[in-house]
């Protein structure tokens, strides 16, 4: 390799196939292995000792870490611009890391109101129930992020576009809010993926993912992954005790002073992930990384075809309105253009006419589409949030989520586009 060879920061797609993978060393194998195994054995007991107390890097059992799963890690790492990953087994396990390393019972977090129905849920019951008190701000009106603003505030949380109402965040502008308040901004990237939106160069600390999704692709693994972008100073306010306060756990080191701009990553794998125990398994991160290899080629895919399907859903007579970004027309389109430039994904809302029931009708006519509580498959997936995702919210909650009785979530898959149009027409027309 030339001097110029070793110096080239490689691209977006080359990462994506490249970043965290190498050969086999004992087995020349090209793909990465599935390391199906529980534990590792030592060297001997002084190197035991050594990766017990946090001195050396290496393999001790699978809850805490295995290289396949490390493989996807360094790979979304690379993808997002942050210093390291740690993949859990969902999205929502990746949550629960993330604020059980910032929060003590009694603290707060702020989160756009704009979020994921399931996310919803988490931060209004299980969270509640464990202290963590959620303050919501609407991304529409950033003072209300600023105003939300306590001593107790620990994090602010959002997503970059919003599941299901197809809302773009102002990434940039929260980030510095969060600045201001030296809290660390907090970004769930999960229908944007690193291919179309990249947080942590707008202001983002913690980049978040449900690897379930768009990372995936296939809709095969369920997935979560916390991105620390090393930004944030941990020792500051001395606020975050898991950051800057000698552990007990760990003959009294203090995790930032270790482990400097990874310390969050760290932190969440030993302590978080270690305690609380929500593992990936080998398996299924060996399907992920797999899928992340085709990644931007699936986003474009993906966009180019929800453009073209909310274009046409714009001109049907049934169809009051569509809420996707890449709309000229669309509320969040001028931030869509900032943020997501490539295009802005494959999840988009529409509103039907005819309510509630045309919703119902649309979802039980189509055939190409399958009606199922996912999104970010190859294949095009349509849901009716009101009935499904978001039945447990409030009729008012569900508005502000964008998930109103007449809404209609679509997933917008990477088959051929005339294909998937022609299936929707059949659902919008049927009897
Ligand atoms: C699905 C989803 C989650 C939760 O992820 P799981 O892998 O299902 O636990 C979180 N945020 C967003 C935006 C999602 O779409």
């Amino acid at each position: 390799m030339t001097m110029a060879d070793a110096e080239r920061i490689p691209g977006f797609n080359t990462l994506a196939i490249h970043a965290g993978a190498k050969p086999d060393p004992t087995t020349g194998a090209r793909a990465t292995p599935i390391y199906q195994t529980t534990s590792f054995v030592f060297d001997d007991v002084d190197h035991a000792a050594s990766l017990f107390g946090l001195q050396a890097f290496g393999n001790i059992y699978t809850r805490i870490g295995n290289p396949t799963c490390a493989v996807l890690e360094e790979r979304v790492a690379a993808l997002e611009g942050g210093t390291a990953g740690l993949a859990v087994a969902s999205g929502h396990a990746a949550q629960v890391i993330v604020m059980q390393t910032l929060l003590v019972p009694g603290d707060e977090f702020i989160a756009s109101k704009k979020l994921y129905g399931g996310s919803i849920n988490q931060f209004n019951h299980a969270f509640k129930s464990f202290g963590w008190n959620v303050v919501w701000a609407d991304p529409d009106d950033l003072s209300s992020f600023e105003t939300a603003v306590t001593p107790k505030t620990k994090a602010i949380f959002i997503e970059s576009i919003a599941n299901p109402g197809g809302v773009v965040t102002d990434i940039e502008a929260i980030g510095k809010i969060a600045r201001k308040a030296n809290v660390p901004l907090i970004v769930d990237n999960t229908l944007a993926t690193p291919y179309l939106c990249k947080p942590i160069e707008y202001g983002a600390d913690i980049v978040v993912h449900s690897l379930t999704k768009f990372l995936g692709g296939h809709g095969n693994s369920i997935g979560g992954m916390i991105v620390d972008a090393g930004t944030f100073n941990w020792s500051r306010d001395k606020k975050y005790p898991m950051l800057c306060e000698p552990r007990p756990e760990y003959s009294g080191i203090v995790l930032h002073e270790t482990f400097g701009n990874f310390a969050f990553a760290i932190a969440c794998r030993v302590l978080g992930l270690r305690d609380l125990g929500p593992a990936l398994s080998p398996f299924n991160a060996f399907l992920i990384s797999t899928g992340i290899e085709t990644l931007p080629l699936r986003m474009q895919r993906h966009s180019d075809n929800a453009l073209a399907v909310a274009t046409w859903l714009t001109q049907r007579p049934e169809v009051a309105w569509v809420s996707y970004s890449g709309l000229p027309s669309d509320k969040y389109h001028s931030l869509a253009q900032k943020y997501c430039p490539k295009g802005c994904g494959a999840v988009m809302t529409v509103g039907l006419k005819g309510g509630y029931d045309a919703g119902v009708k649309l979802v039980s006519n189509v055939k190409l589409f399958s009606h199922l509580a996912n999104i970010g498959d190859t294949r095009s997936l349509i849901i009716h949030p009101a009935s499904t995702t978001h039945k447990q919210l409030s009729d008012a909650q569900k508005v502000q989520a964008g998930a109103g009785p007449d809404v209609v979530r679509l997933s917008i898959g990477i088959e051929d586009k005339e294909d998937i149009i022609a299936d929707l027409e059949l659902g919008l027309t049927a009897k």
